[in-house]
């Protein structure tokens, strides 16, 4: 192996975007910075919150009020001053997808909103960018990879949203602050496999924690032939259910 494409070297000439500055995002970041990332794109349109400082662990309670991409932007110039940070304090949306994800290695949906989930998703495979998902909801969390035509991707999963007024929100149903956090560092550990290209990636596999009896679990996943994402994508479909 050259110099150039030891993990070191590949982790440094890298770009991750993470979507979302709240705790899975404050998370992840803060754990590719720490690693040696090269380059970050931080996407959040919201502001810091006393509610959730508890988990955010970028921001502080001088924060508050302040853009949530500003003020983890400052937390890891701080700790972290050889990272390239770009910041857009803007929703992703279809409409922007394609400039933000840009040439980024991977995306880490570190969102709250499960209709934002399945767009990421669709995006993602779309633009065929990989992406790393996870989610907290009070003592739950999850997190899975997908590489768009090869593996399962959420929607293969989840299939469509449920009605909006069927499911708490995060605010609503609140969140285990060390769960969320556990969860975001996940995410960074998938995307530095990813960049890397080393070890196994969660891949066809839903990695749940149950924080209230602290049990792990690795749900095995195939792709869905009707998936309304993914179904007619890649050379694999016909390896499909
Ligand atoms: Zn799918």
């Amino acid at each position: 192996m050259t110099a150039t494409s030891a993990p070191a070297a590949r982790l440094r000439d890298a770009s991750v975007l993470v979507v979302g500055a709240g705790a899975l995002g404050c998370a992840a970041a803060n754990t590719l910075a720490a690693a040696g990332i090269g380059h970050l794109t931080l996407v959040d349109h919201d502001r810091v919150e006393l509610s959730n400082l508890h988990r955010q662990l970028l921001h502080q309670e001088a924060d508050i009020g302040r853009l949530k991409v500003d003020s983890a932007r400052a937390s890891l110039d701080a700790r972290h001053p050889g990272v390239e940070i770009r910041t857009v304090a803007a929703r992703l949306t279809p409409d922007n997808a394609a400039s933000l994800f840009g040439t980024h290695a991977c995306v880490i949906d570190a969102t709250d909103g499960l209709d934002t989930k399945f767009m990421l998703n669709d995006e993602a495979i779309r633009l065929r960018r990989p992406l790393i998902h996870g989610g907290v909801v009070r003592l739950l969390g999850q997190l899975m990879t997908v590489l768009p035509c090869e593996s399962a991707c959420y929607r293969c999963l989840f299939g469509a949203p449920p009605n909006a007024a069927d499911v708490p929100s995060c605010q609503e149903a609140g969140v285990l602050g060390p769960l969320a956090i556990t969860i975001g560092t996940l995410q960074a550990a998938e995307a530095i496999r990813l960049v890397t290209g080393r070890g196994r990636l969660l891949t066809n596999r839903l990695l749940t924690y149950d924080a209230l009896r602290g049990r792990w679990r690795a749900v095995k996943l195939r792709r869905n032939h009707a998936c309304g994402a993914c179904g007619s994508c890649g050379a694999s479909a016909a390896a499909l259910l």
